[in-house]
């Protein structure tokens, strides 16, 4: 089976988590460290503090902002929903702004619309753009408005590590960014996540807030509030050291990939059969994902390609055809597009140009193209 991606780790990667087994080591230590302050430099940033899961760095950055109840969140329609998630965990009210097509990205123009016509009950007080994908979101205009509108930014960076917005890397771009280190992600430790910010006060708060409440003051261990346990384990840490001197190299591989894609399925979409997402600078590429188009019954082509061999699935869901979210929210627009004729094909810079044509001729007869 041609699987949709593959972690990759080498020997040394696993040498690295052997060693740390054996220090004994296994929670706090050296390698975490490293792998924070590298990742900092990585990013062009001031702080980053590990944590275990993308959804974990979602919803201490939240905490960190002091967002709960009486709060609104804008989030996107288009995403998976661990970002809103994290805002109704916190007592907030999630709002949903659709996405643009191409990018499938937070709309500006509609962001706009919501936070100029924004009539509460509730305070608005952040937004949450996500790079979905890897795709960089329109942060000049996103950052524009949360200013105007004294609104805080925690970028959803959780598949975009890596990505950049006008030659900047993302996640650092808003109060706080959030990074994810699941399997599917480009980087990997397994579970994990990160959070990044140029602020040292909420970097503080952070650290507190991933750790118990702790705060050592002297010799004498303080717990200054409830708080999570969401520490990264140091083989974990070890893991994605490891990992992260490769990752331009792997970005640069998948940004060929995606190219050649495109390029391969450009007569699907002259034919009218589907729509690809734009190649956009400073995509990074962690899913390529295309539209169907008209009334395809996307389940027979995801088993057509299946019994070739080719494993695929839908990109990512509609938070507005969310059941817990989805109530009395109009579910008509861009992201309710994406979510019901998204197929994401297999990608990961293992991959090469012939991947890309088994994939494009099993694509082509299972549309009858
Ligand atoms: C993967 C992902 C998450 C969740 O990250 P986990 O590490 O699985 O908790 C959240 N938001 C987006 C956009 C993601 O792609």
């Amino acid at each position: 089976m041609l699987k949709l991606s593959q972690p990759n780790i080498d020997e040394e990667a696993i040498a690295a988590v052997a060693a740390v087994l054996r220090s004994g080591q296994l929670v706090h230590g050296s390698e975490g460290e490293a792998f924070e302050r590298e990742l900092a430099r990585y990013l062009g940033c001031t702080d980053v503090l590990l944590v275990s899961s993308g959804t974990a760095a979602l919803h201490v950055a939240l905490l960190a902002l002091d967002i709960g109840p009486g709060d609104a969140v804008i989030v996107p329609d288009f995403t998976f929903p661990a970002t809103a998630n994290v805002v109704a965990m916190v007592g907030a009210r999630p709002v949903i702004v659709d996405v643009d097509p191409g990018t499938y990205t937070l709309s500006v123009e509609k962001l706009e619309a919501t936070v100029k016509s924004w009539r509460g009950p509730e305070r608005l007080k952040a937004v949450m753009p996500v790079h979905e994908f890897g795709c960089p979101a329109e942060m000049d205009g996103i950052l524009h408005i949360a200013k105007a509108h004294g609104l805080l930014v925690v970028e959803d960076a959780a598949c975009a590590l890596g990505a950049r917005y006008k030659g900047v890397k993302v996640g650092a771009l808003g109060n706080i960014g959030c990074f994810s280190f699941h399997p599917r992600k480009t980087l990997t430790t397994g579970e994990g996540g990160a959070l990044a910010t140029n602020d040292a006060a909420l970097a503080a708060r952070i650290r507190r807030l991933r750790n118990h409440g702790m705060e050592r003051q002297g010799t004498e261990l303080r717990f200054m509030e409830p708080a999570t346990n969401y520490r990264l384990t140091n083989f974990q840490a070890a893991l994605g050291k490891k990992q992260l001197p490769h990752l331009d190299g792997w970005i640069q591989a998948r940004q060929a990939l995606a190219r050649s894609y495109l390029t391969a399925l450009e007569p699907l979409q002259v034919a009218g059969q589907l729509d690809l997402p734009l190649l956009k600078e400073g995509h990074s590429w962690q899913t390529l994902m295309i539209t169907l188009k008209g009334d395809r019954d996307r389940s027979l082509v995801v088993e057509a390609l299946k019994a070739r061999g080719i494993e695929t699935n839908l990109g990512a869901q509609s938070l507005s055809s969310v059941g817990i979210y989805g109530a009395g929210v109009a579910n008509d627009g861009i992201g309710r597009e994406l979510y019901s004729r998204g197929l994401a094909l297999p990608f990961c810079e293992q991959y090469d140009d012939r991947v890309v044509a088994d994939v494009v001729a099993a694509l082509k007869q299972a549309l009858g193209a």
